[in-house]
């Protein structure tokens, strides 16, 4: 599809903006713009022409006037284990990953919130490309129905932990949250931001009091450590952040999910985890251990040996702290953090599909 500036685009807008919408640019009864929002957020269509309810004059006006994604498809990758994961091109040509994962008993999409990101992680590869812009609610939204229309069974889940750091992108993301809450039903307890710890917009967020899950990527139990691989940890360090997720927990009631990236003889000793435990404990959490998804970095960081992964999970385990290991999908399709887009920025990458267009 061509990308015409003066048309409206309609994923982003609310079933009562759409009513408004329909009401007065296109002189028709309200109830046509609660038609559209049906088709568009719960039926995921990509076009007018699906509408068939709709009468064909008023489908005519709309592609004139109108057009429903802000992003068009620009790559997939299919994983043998089920994962899809899409390149979206945005209006202004700029790019984002997003990736549709499905379980036996939900299917959880992973979306970015911003083009590129200014925290500076040194295992990330979004990281290395540096900030563009905030995505908008639309752009955000957009990703799910892309993923909802290659998705065989409906999406349950959305986790903010693509590209970006949702919470300095906090108004437009809680926006699309809500679009995906009011128009396709989704609950806010299926949902879960994930942060590098940006702590007053911990409270900015719990303040909002949704159930929503707060994953919190803490990565190292002390600043020494946090600090060198999280440049993040230099303005709010890790007591601060642990009293950030405890007091969001007081709040919401809901758990913590402490991400825990293990890197290879950085922050995966014995000491290490046996710090970890003594800093979490007390604080109704759950540790998601992930052994480092290797992407080429200027620290030449490397991925722990299964035997480490195991023995820094059983001291947790002794602890009394509940951990899960990231199940992990998709290595096949590069699904970690900004590979796709860094791949595609450089050199070919193998499509399975392509978009038409
Ligand atoms: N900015 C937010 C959300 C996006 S990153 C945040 O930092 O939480 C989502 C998760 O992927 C974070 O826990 C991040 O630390 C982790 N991550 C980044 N690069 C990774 C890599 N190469 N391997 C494994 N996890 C990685």
């Amino acid at each position: 599809m061509s990308v015409n500036e003066t048309q409206t685009v309609l994923v982003g807008q609310s079933r009562a903006q759409l009513r408004e919408w329909a009401a007065t640019t296109l002189g028709e009864p309200a109830y046509r713009g609660a038609q559209l929002a049906k088709w568009i957020y719960e039926k995921a269509a990509a076009d007018f022409d699906a509408m068939t309810d709709l009468p064909a004059a008023m489908r005519t006006r709309l592609r004139e006037v109108a057009r429903v994604t802000p992003n068009t498809l620009s790559a997939t990758q299919r994983s043998r284990d089920g994962a899809i994961k899409c390149l979206l091109r945005l209006a202004d040509g700029n790019e984002v990953e997003c990736v549709l994962l499905p379980y036996e008993e939900r299917v959880s999409v992973c979306l970015s919130t911003q083009v590129g990101c200014a925290m500076g992680c040194r295992f990330c590869a979004t990281a290395q490309g540096g900030y563009t812009r905030n995505l908008t609610a639309g752009e955000i939204i957009d990703q799910l129905l892309h993923l909802q229309r290659l998705s065989e069974r409906r999406i349950t889940h959305v986790a903010l932990m693509g590209m970006g750091e949702p919470l300095l992108n906090l108004e437009n993301a809680l926006d699309a949250l809500r679009l995906m809450h009011d128009e396709i039903g989704i609950g806010y307890r299926r949902m879960t931001i994930s942060t590098v710890g940006i702590v007053p917009k911990i409270y900015a967020l719990a303040e909002r009091n949704l159930p929503i899950t707060l994953a919190v990527s803490l990565h190292a139990p002390d600043n020494e450590t946090r600090a060198q691989i999280m440049p993040v940890n230099r303005k709010w360090g890790v007591d601060t952040l642990i009293q950030a997720a405890r007091d969001y927990f007081e709040t919401t009631r809901r758990r913590i999910t402490f991400e825990y990236l293990l890197l290879r003889g950085v922050n995966d000793t014995p000491e290490h985890a046996h710090q970890l435990a003594s800093k979490l404990r007390g604080v109704p959490c759950l540790v998601n251990l992930i052994p480092f998804n290797y992407v080429p970095t200027p620290d030449g960081f490397q991925r722990p040996e299964a035997e480490r992964v195991r023995r820094f999970r059983a001291i947790l385990d002794a602890a009394g702290i509940e951990t899960t290991q990231r199940v992990e999908r998709g290595h096949d399709i590069d699904a970690a953090c900004g590979q796709l887009r860094g791949k595609h920025l450089g050199k070919p990458i193998p499509l399975l599909t392509h978009a038409k267009g």
